[in-house]
């Protein structure tokens, strides 16, 4: 039980590490600075960031979130992404390797790993996006790459290429119908590609699900925004956050979604259609036995 409580706090902190690395990925890949040198300095005063002033989550708290040296704000996303990063990555090692009743052997652990890249890499592209509007093309080839990798061992590498480039023509049609409809653009490329790399990790199956879930997602973020005043109407709101999320949600609990749905849409239809409950009851259980095969 303890040393499961530890296995479990170790993969909390390298989650955090790894989470400080994104947020120097957030902070430089849109200014087309290197990602590795040089190190971080404070953006105000300039003074290099030593290591006791660079440990996540703690370093913030202990400095009350102000720069050591000049006092400036430190904002409250580094912590917050740090933080995500390793409750993240506790999440899904449990998924993966602490649920798993083999022992863990290379496979379980490439398959860890290429899922960590891929919950990462979703919110490294948010981020950005929220920041710039804009999808960095190397995330986006990086995505795809390693989605490659992910899918030959889980999926049909073939129907995962397929799903990626159907997600792809999918945004491309909103694209040129959005632009046709309101003269301006409603999507960008940007999001087009970043379509690609989730069809390829997600399947056929989930990415149709993810890019249904990620209008209203979209919808309902925007309002959020600018309820809390974080982005005004005036503004462009990005949609790859909302399809970040959509895709988050699809590949942790889809089947959960499909199967919560069409009983949904079944009990609906039965009750309109059908007066006995037996046959509804039997239909809702025909219905899930399909979507479970589905
Ligand atoms: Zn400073």
């Amino acid at each position: 039980m303890i040393s499961q409580f530890f296995v479990l706090f170790v993969v909390f902190v390298y989650g955090s590490l790894l989470g400080s690395f994104l947020n120097v990925c957030i902070y430089r890949i849109p200014k087309g600075s290197s990602i590795v040198f040089p190190p971080s300095s404070c953006p105000v005063c300039k003074t290099k960031i030593s290591w006791w002033q660079n440990i996540p989550i703690f370093s913030y708290l202990f400095l009350l979130g102000k720069c050591a040296s000049c006092g400036s704000r430190i904002s409250f996303r580094y912590p917050l992404i740090e933080g995500l990063s390793g409750i993240l990555s506790v999440f899904l090692w449990e998924r993966i390797i602490g649920n798993s009743s083999q022992i863990p052997d290379f496979h379980i652990f490439l398959l860890f790993f290429l899922e960590v890249v891929f919950v990462f890499l979703l919110i490294v592209i948010t981020m950005i996006d929220f920041d710039y509007q804009i999808i960095p093309d190397e995330l986006v080839y990086f995505g795809v790459a390693a989605g490659v990798i992910y899918s030959f061992f889980i999926h049909d590498l073939p129907f995962s290429l397929l799903a990626g480039l159907g997600a792809s023509v999918f945004f491309y049609a909103v694209r040129v119908l959005g632009e046709f409809v309101f003269l301006k653009e409603a999507m960008g490329m940007g999001d087009v590609k970043f379509a690609a790399f989730l069809g390829v990790f997600l399947g056929i199956k989930k990415v149709i699900l993810a890019v249904i879930l990620s209008f209203p997602i979209g919808v309902a973020l925007a309002l959020g925004l600018m309820a809390l005043s974080l982005k005004s109407r005036k503004d462009y709101i990005p949609f790859g956050p909302a399809m970040a999320f959509a895709a988050f949600l699809s590949a942790y609990w889809g089947n959960q979604i499909l199967h919560w749905y069409l009983h949904f849409a079944v009990r609906l239809l039965a009750g309109v259609f059908v007066h006995s409950f037996a046959d509804l009851s039997q239909a809702s259980v025909w219905f899930a036995h399909f979507a479970a095969r589905a």
